[in-house]
């Protein structure tokens, strides 16, 4: 069994652009090394947005040495990217977005969700790269919720969708740059559930909503339980319906330097980022 090592409380909101109001559960600055190779996990929402005529969101800006993973419960995002890529990420949806060597990209929300507005709720994951591969070609992936398969947990405990890696014999539609799991896991009030996980693998639990109970303690919506590496499962009962998102992965033992939109290994390579941005090398977003 891994061992709860720490439950890190909901912290306070803040907005990014002026679309998706989020709380960080897991913070670049305070637990990248604890949480490799998951670098940041933000929670926006649940919110409700009124109708307006002009999408809210975030205009243009560069990512470079990781992937950012989109996750849609509610509402719908418009993104588009200095590589060509566009499209909708719809409630059930995820963006694999590997940014690697670098692009530009903005998220808004949808025309659609602008004009009727109502309950947005989204959560933006970042995912290291190995030093190998951050400077690789940049890669999109759109999984469709159909792709994503969901598999029912024993003892009618709730259900378990696996976005990246594999839970049982249902493999993940993700593709990734080092071993992981990205279980998007939905539990029935009053019932348990056990996950088997890798020895020496990372493990944190996001709840988003609902509350559980671990080791005797309990997490609410918004908090985090992180996990030994040692151990080789986890066990949670929900006292109320829950949903949350269990990630685990291989730890990538690589330093961490990291300004804004960049994370690579050295202040140098982040000098360099800068420097490529300043200078229009990452590319352009169409008119
Ligand atoms: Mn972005």
């Amino acid at each position: 069994m891994k061992q709860l090592t720490q439950i890190k409380q909901a912290p306070q909101p803040h907005w990014v652009g002026d679309g998706f109001p989020v709380r960080s559960l897991i913070s670049i600055e305070g637990d990248a090394r604890r949480t490799s190779p998951f670098l940041m996990l933000d929670y926006a929402g649940p919110h409700e947005f009124a109708p307006a005529s002009a999408p809210r969101g975030v205009g243009g800006h560069p990512h470079r040495g990781f992937e950012t993973v989109t996750i849609a419960y509610q509402g719908e995002v418009a993104h588009r990217d200095s590589s060509g890529n566009h499209g909708l990420i719809r409630p059930g949806d995820v963006q694999w977005m590997t940014a690697a060597s670098g692009v530009l990209h903005d998220e808004f929300h949808s025309e659609e969700f602008t004009r009727k507005g109502g309950t947005f709720e989204m959560v933006q994951l970042w995912v290291n790269l190995p030093a190998r591969d951050k400077m690789s070609a940049p890669r999109y992936q759109t999984l469709l919720d159909a792709q994503i398969p969901a598999v029912t947990l024993p003892n009618d405990a709730g259900r378990l969708r696996v976005i990246a890696g594999e839970y049982e014999r249902a493999r993940g539609p993700a593709l990734t740059h080092t071993p992981l799991n990205v279980w998007d896991v939905r539990l029935n009030a009053s019932h348990s559930a056990t996950f088997a996980l890798p020895q020496e693998w990372t493990t944190v639990l996001v709840v988003l909503h609902g509350e559980i109970e671990l080791d005797g303690r309990k997490l609410g919506a918004s908090d985090a339980a992180h996990f030994s590496r040692d151990g080789d499962s986890v066990s949670v009962r929900a006292t109320e319906d829950t949903m949350a998102l269990l990630l685990s992965g291989e730890p990538i033992d690589e330093p961490i330097a990291h300004y804004g939109p960049f994370v690579m290994n050295t202040n140098q390579e982040i000098r360099e980022a800068i420097e490529d941005f300043n200078h229009g090398r990452f590319g352009k977003l169409a008119a």
